[in-house]
């Protein structure tokens, strides 16, 4: 997934207490696709590692070309995209050609820069819902080398009524295979009856909740899709419940502790790192997506002097 718009700003809390606060998602623009944007916010910019937070659908693309996400770049993050339904097919610079469906994690690792390309296949199934998310890499893994990873089979748990799975990090006695590089969870919850129980947390993370179907009571609050639930450190269980079929994601960390700076799909600490990656990617440094039909996305216009590195 690619941002489309410079600036990552989004509202303030709505609700918010001494480690609990509800934040609305505000509207955002990929391709053609209207996707709800809950990460980052104006005064956080990450929980534990994860730093970007779009949810998408669910939208009909039957009969029409679905996702096209052209080949464009990343820097010093890992992408982690999930599906709920549908299926989407990854490209990237390093030769990587993958589909993926629902319940299967696909973990690409930016490191010193890499690009890729997301659609809809010609032959798709018709209807879309998936997030996309993103893991800032720590100041000493940010340069890695760039790599992509599909988990198709990734481990779960049952807590009254939720099918847990784990894409990251480790939740009630299940661990995701995948390589992350801070010390990170990512769930996906999925109520398979109407649903409720106690969810262990890490007292270390942080965390945040939100509903990608139907809906959620998390620590007594309500949540619909579109809203996000912070929750700060301290906790080692937070009270879950929600009706049969709801679709819920968990997602901490240990504070990363570190100053980002993100404009469009780079995450760095400088302007000048912003500035030398866009360079790179107007002046075709990056190595090539292959097979995507059409051109590579362009980067908007940047200014140097408004890029402000937030914690
Ligand atoms: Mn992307």
């Amino acid at each position: 997934m690619s941002t489309v718009d410079a600036e990552l700003e989004v509202a303030e809390p709505s609700v918010q207490g001494s480690d609990l606060e509800v934040t609305a998602a505000r509207e955002a623009r990929v391709g053609d696709m209207t996707v709800r944007r809950l990460l980052p916010l104006r005064l956080r910019r990450s929980v534990g590692a994860w730093c970007f937070v779009d949810h998408y659908g669910p939208m009909s693309v039957d009969g029409v070309a679905g996702m096209r996400v052209p080949p464009h770049p990343h820097i010093g993050l890992q992408t982690v995209t999930w599906l709920i339904s549908g299926n989407v097919l990854h490209r990237d610079s390093l030769g990587s050609e993958q589909m993926i469906r629902p319940g299967q994690l696909n973990l690409m690792t930016a490191g010193r820069g890499i690009a890729h390309s997301e659609e809809s296949p010609v032959e798709h199934d018709p209807l879309l819902h998936g997030v996309q998310l993103w893991v800032a890499l720590p100041d000493a893994f940010r340069h890695t080398e760039p790599a992509f990873a599909h988990h198709a089979d990734l481990p779960s748990a049952g807590i009254g009524g939720f099918e847990i799975t784990v894409f990251a990090g480790s939740l009630a006695g299940a661990r995701s295979p995948a390589l992350m590089f801070s010390d990170i969870v990512g769930a996906e919850l999925a109520a398979r009856r109407d649903a409720s129980g106690n969810i262990p947390l890490a007292p270390a993370h942080e965390h945040v909740v939100f509903a990608a179907a139907g809906s959620a009571a998390v620590a007594g609050t309500l949540l619909r899709p579109g809203q996000l639930m912070y929750l700060g450190t301290g906790r080692d269980r937070v009270a879950v419940s929600a009706p049969a079929e709801s679709r819920l994601f968990l997602l901490g960390g240990v504070p990363l502790g570190e100053t980002l700076l993100m404009w469009w799909n780079l995450v760095a600490r400088t302007p000048d790192e912003i500035a030398a990656a866009a360079a790179d990617w107007r002046a075709g440094r990056f190595a090539p997506v292959a097979d995507y039909d059409g051109p590579p996305l362009p980067a908007p216009p940047l200014d140097v002097g408004r890029l402000v590195a937030r914690p």
